[in-house]
């Protein structure tokens, strides 16, 4: 347990250090009553334009198209099916803006929109380009704000929600920080729509499976994420050594508040471990397509010496991949201990699981690589805590 001073001091210091913010805004702040909540937009953008103003780069992920359209278009409900919701976004999304580009006009500054989709920030070359064009608005003053382009994308391809849209932002412009501002104060212990006694969890060091289990669903009237996304969401980021709060963005002067180290919301605080832009793309935004299982020597090599996989240490491989795609890699007791790129597909490993590489161009008829996943190109997934390879 830490104390109330000591919580203060651990995020005065991380806070110091926040040169670029990712500021992830739920649609559950944005409308209220089924309207759009033009003062909370108004006060969002006096906070952030100050966070500006003190020298600090901010990029915003803006949920409420579809709440915002639901509302224009007079629907009764938020639609559940795709094509409705997908109108609905294009139809709320200039709403969006607009209101945004009134409210941070006040404070003199610009704003712009970046639409992504899923497929965009996996396919390396698009997120490059999506990485330079926002460092350039940066560079230039104009706040991006960000949201998924709901009118393109079918399911299978969505980032799931924007609570996942701002983890992967927040790994492709290497930021500092992610606030993640909803219309609950913070994580609580227990459901507090349910239990009166239920109380806010200041600091969270560890995202182990007692907090998982607790985030249980509390979505927004209009959302889509509710505290189990968001809790997921830290995982992520705090994974690779960035810090993440959730705070509510109802609040008077949050972000203020966050920034002046004071003790509100949840600070999920970073693990150790700082993973490159790179790796972070690897591990948190290409899909899995299948998964390699691999022996003891191999999984403690890749985990305690940073070793490549080599195909002697192959013992089974799961689905059916291409060169270059992400797999995840299992131990022998079936726990996904790393991701990684593979440089051959699924049916040329079956073939060479557990040969020596000098066999490989032997039964294959060629060698491009010695390894299956280049080190590279791997990324250890497990926590330290949870390692068994440690123990
Ligand atoms: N892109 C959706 C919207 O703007 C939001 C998805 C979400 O809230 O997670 O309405």
């Amino acid at each position: 347990m830490t104390t109330k001073q000591e919580r203060i001091e651990i995020r005065t210091d991380l806070f110091n250090r926040v040169k670029r913010a990712v500021i992830k805004v739920g649609t559950g702040v944005l409308t209220h009553d089924q309207k759009p909540a033009a003062s909370v937009i108004t006060h969002l953008a006096r906070q952030i334009s100050w966070l500006m103003d003190e020298g600090r780069q901010v990029i915003l992920v803006s949920s409420g198209a579809i709440g915002l359209g639901v509302i224009k278009v007079g629907l009764r409900e938020r639609p559940t099916d795709i094509p409705h919701k997908q109108a609905a976004a294009a139809a709320g999304q200039p709403s969006l803006m607009h209101a945004y580009e009134k409210a941070f006009g006040r404070y003199r500054k610009k704003v712009a929109q970046v639409l992504l989709t899923r497929d965009d920030l996996c396919n390396r070359r698009r997120h490059l380009n999506a990485r330079n064009t926002l460092n350039v608005l940066l560079d230039w003053g104009v706040l991006p704000i960000v949201n998924e382009n709901d009118t393109v994308v079918v399911n299978e391809l969505k980032f799931g929600d924007n609570d996942n849209l701002a983890a992967m932002i927040t790994h492709l412009m290497d930021a500092q920080m992610l606030v993640n501002l909803t219309d609950i104060d913070g994580f609580y212990d227990k459901d507090p729509h349910v239990h009166k006694d239920a109380s806010l969890v200041p600091l969270i060091s560890r995202i182990d499976r007692t907090v998982e289990q607790t985030a249980c669903d509390i979505p927004g009237a209009l959302g889509t994420g509710g505290m189990s996304s968001k809790v997921q969401t830290a995982k992520k980021v705090t994974s690779s050594g960035i810090p993440m709060v959730i705070a509510s963005g109802l609040k008077p002067n949050i972000l203020k508040s966050l920034f002046q180290g004071k003790d509100v919301g949840t600070l999920f605080l970073p693990g150790r471990q700082k993973m490159t832009c790179r790796k972070c793309w690897i591990a948190f935004t290409l899909k899995e397509k299948g998964a390699i299982r691999v022996d003891r020597g191999a999984a403690r090599a890749i985990c305690k010496q940073g070793r490549s996989l080599l195909p002697i240490g192959i013992i089974d491989v799961d689905g059916e991949f291409r060169e270059g795609d992400m797999v995840g890699c299992l131990d022998l007791d079936g726990t996904a201990f790393a991701k990684g790129l593979v440089n051959y597909k699924a049916s040329d490993i079956r073939k060479v699981m557990g040969l020596k590489t000098s066999q490989i161009r032997k039964r294959l008829g060629h060698k491009y690589y010695d390894e299956v996943i280049h080190r590279d190109n791997l990324v250890i997934t497990l926590d330290e805590t949870e390692d068994p390879l440690c123990q």
